[in-house]
C-alpha cells in the first residue's frame, strides 16, 4: 500500500517566502530586471567567496555555462575526450559547440572517468585539443592524474562539476580545478536558482566567458560573436535566498544519507554497493546512488518501490556511447554501470520515516 503522495528521487528546496519577497522588492523599485543588474553582481561575488575561487560568471543554466566555456577554452570544434556516464547535456555541449566526443570508459569503483583510458586516448591522437571530466555524483575525479596528462599533451580540462557545490577536495572546492569548471544551478540541483548555472575560472577566462554570454559586444564594440547566456534579477534573487542555507542543507542530507547507510546494511552485505568516494573529499551528498550486482536485481528493487509509490531515477541509465544519434564507439563499463544503478530519493527536508521505510522495502526486497 501507498500511503498518498507519490516519492520522487528529489523535492527542491526553497526558501521562506518572505525571504525571496526581501530580494524582488528592491527590484519593483528601480526596475532594473535583468542585464547584469544588482542581484546578479551579488550573487557573482558571494558565490565567489563562498567556492573561493578567482573568478565567477553567472549563465542563464548549466548547459549554456558549458558551451560557453567550451567556447572561451577555444575547445570549441575540436576533439574533446569526456565520459560516457553523465547526463546527457554534457555531451550535447560538445555537440552545439562543434566539438567531436570521444569517450574514455569509467573506473568501476569511483564512477568518475579513468584517467589511464583517457591517457591511452591522448596518446594515440594528437587531434585532442581538450578534456571534459565530470565529477560524478558530487564525488571528485582524480584530479591530479588528469592534471598530469592534460600537461604531458598541452590539453585544456574543462569540469561539468553540475553535482559539485558544496564538495571539496583537501579543503578546496571542487570548482578550482581545472582551466574551467562549469556548475547547474537548475531546481533539481543541491543548491539553485530555479534555472542557472555558474563557470569558475581565472579572471582571463572569466572575462571571455561574460562577453560570449552577453552578445559578445561592449557598448558599441562588438567583439565576438556571443549568445544571450545572462542570468535575470529574478533567478539570482532565488540564488541570494537559497546560498545562506547551503550549509544546513548539506548536513541535513547527509543525516538522510547516515539513515540510509545504516538501515541499507543488508542489502550492502548482500548485492548493493555506491560509489567509492575520493580520498580527501568533503562530499556534498549531492545523490543518494546504489549500483545493484546485476540488472535484474535492480529492476526488482525499483519495481517494488515503484508499487509503493516511490520512484527513484536511474541517473544515468544509458551510457553516452549509446545516443541513438552518437553510434560507433564502446565504453563496457559504463554501458553495464548505467544498467545496474539508482538513485534513492533524497531531499534536505525529507522525513527520516520515509528514507528508512525506503530501505526496508529495498530490504525486503533482495532475493
Ligand atoms: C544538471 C546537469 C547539467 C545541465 O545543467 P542545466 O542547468 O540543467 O542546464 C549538465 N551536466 C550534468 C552532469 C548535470 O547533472
Amino acid at each position: 500500500m501507498s500511503s498518498g503522495t507519490p516519492v520522487y528521487v528529489t523535492r527542491s528546496v526553497l526558501p521562506s517566502f518572505e525571504e525571496y519577497e526581501r530580494h524582488i522588492e528592491k527590484l519593483f523599485e528601480s526596475r532594473c530586471l535583468t542585464n547584469h543588474g544588482e542581484l546578479e553582481r551579488q550573487l557573482t561575488l558571494e558565490i565567489r567567496n563562498y567556492l573561493e575561487v578567482p573568478a565567477i560568471t553567472l549563465a542563464a543554466n548549466g548547459t549554456l555555462a558549458l558551451q560557453l566555456a567550451i567556447r572561451a577554452l577555444a575547445l570549441n570544434g575540436k576533439k574533446v575526450i569526456t565520459t560516457p556516464f553523465t547526463y546527457v547535456a554534457t555531451v550535447t555541449s560538445l555537440l552545439w559547440e562543434g566539438c567531436e566526443p570521444v569517450f574514455a570508459d569509467i573506473d568501476d569503483a569511483s564512477c568518475c572517468i579513468d584517467p589511464e583510458k583517457v591517457a591511452a586516448l591522448a596518446d594515440a591522437d594528437p587531434e585532442i585539443a581538450g578534456i571534459l571530466p565530470v565529477h560524478v555524483y558530487g564525488n571528485a575525479c582524480d584530479v591530479r592524474s588528469l592534471e598530469l596528462i592534460a600537461e604531458k599533451h598541452g590539453l585544456k580540462i574543462l569540469y561539468d562539476a553540475a553535482h559539485a557545490f558544496g564538495s571539496e577536495l583537501d579543503g578546496k572546492s571542487l570548482f578550482s580545478f581545472g582551466d574551467a569548471a562549469a556548475g547547474s544551478f537548475h531546481a533539481t540541483k543541491l543548491f539553485h536558482t530555479i534555472e542557472g548555472g555558474c563557470v569558475a575560472s581565472s579572471p582571463q577566462i572569466a572575462e571571455t566567458v561574460r562577453l560570449l554570454g552577453a552578445f559578445g559586444h561592449l557598448n558599441d564594440d562588438y567583439l565576438l560573436a556571443g549568445i544571450n547566456a545572462k542570468m535575470c534579477e529574478l533567478h539570482a534573487a532565488m540564488g541570494l535566498s537559497l546560498l545562506p542555507m547551503v550549509p544546513d542543507i548539506i548536513r541535513s542530507r547527509k543525516r538522510i544519507c547516515d539513515i540510509y547507510d545504516e538501515e541499507l546494511a543488508p542489502a550492502f552485505a548482500a548485492c548493493l554497493r555506491k560509489p567509492l568516494l575520493a580520498s580527501g573529499l568533503s562530499w556534498n551528498c549531492a545523490f543518494y546512488p546504489v549500483i545493484a550486482d546485476s540488472a535484474e536485481r535492480l529492476d526488482r528493487i525499483i519495481a517494488a518501490l515503484e508499487k509503493e509509490d516511490i520512484h527513484p531515477r536511474r541517473y544515468f541509465g544509458k551510457s553516452m556511447t549509446e545516443l541513438p544519434y552518437l553510434k560507433g564507439q564502446s565504453c563496457p563499463i559504463a554501458e553495464s554501470l548505467s544498467r545496474r544503478v539508482a538513485c534513492l530519493p533524497l531531499w534536505a527536508d525529507m522525513p527520516d520515516a520515509l528514507a528508512r521505510r525506503i530501505a526496508g522495502i529495498i530490504n525486503s526486497n533482495l532475493a
